[in-house]
């Protein structure tokens, strides 16, 4: 009996199984123009689905866990990275892509610095109260949150990993922001 031909994997318990697939919220960047000129709550949800080696998968888990971000924020800046440098250099944005797992291994700092200036509750609409029953962290702040913590859920449409606030870092009315686009 034969085995049928795939590319070697050092991950031996995916080695059969397929790239996994990521959601990703796709940044506004690498949206066509058109898109631009609609009103900001269609461009803001949009997903793109892609299959990604499950090396990378992994190796993006990993950084995203020790930047305590969700992946899909971590990826979303990558490619928002991946775009603007393309367009600086007149590139395709595929060719950047393609170098995209040397850097995330290469440039920990600035990317770190890149996902820091994204909102860590992007797309939140709501704040679920709960007690935690894992250990978790808080996406505004990185306090940990151990089980047994109150704490809050932070409530979103788009997929990729939960997200948990402290008690201090739920918006009150003095502090949450307007939605962006509503004038006073
Ligand atoms: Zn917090």
């Amino acid at each position: 009996m034969k085995t049928p031909r795939r590319r070697p994997d050092p991950t031996a318990a995916t080695a059969l199984a397929p790239d996994p697939v990521v959601a990703v919220p796709a940044p506004e960047s690498a949206l066509p123009d058109d898109i631009s000129e609609a009103p900001d709550r269609l461009r803001k949800e949009r997903v793109i689905h892609t299959r990604v080696p499950a090396v990378l998968e992994a190796e993006l888990k990993r950084f995203a866990d020790s930047l305590r971000v969700p992946v899909s924020n971590l990826i979303r800046t990558i490619l928002e990275d991946a775009v603007a440098v393309a367009d600086r250099a007149g590139q395709s944005v595929e060719r950047e892509l393609l170098t995209v797992a040397q850097r995330v291994g290469n440039e920990r700092e600035r990317m770190r610095d890149a996902v820091a200036k994204l909102d860590p509750l992007d797309g939140v609409y709501g704040f679920q109260p709960l007690v935690l029953h894992v250990r978790a962290y808080c996406a505004r702040c990185s306090q940990a949150l151990e089980p047994g913590t109150a704490a809050h859920l932070a409530l979103s449409e788009a997929p990729g990993a939960r997200r948990f606030v402290c008690n201090n870092c739920v918006p009150s009315p003095q502090s949450a922001e307007p939605p962006k686009g509503v004038e006073p």
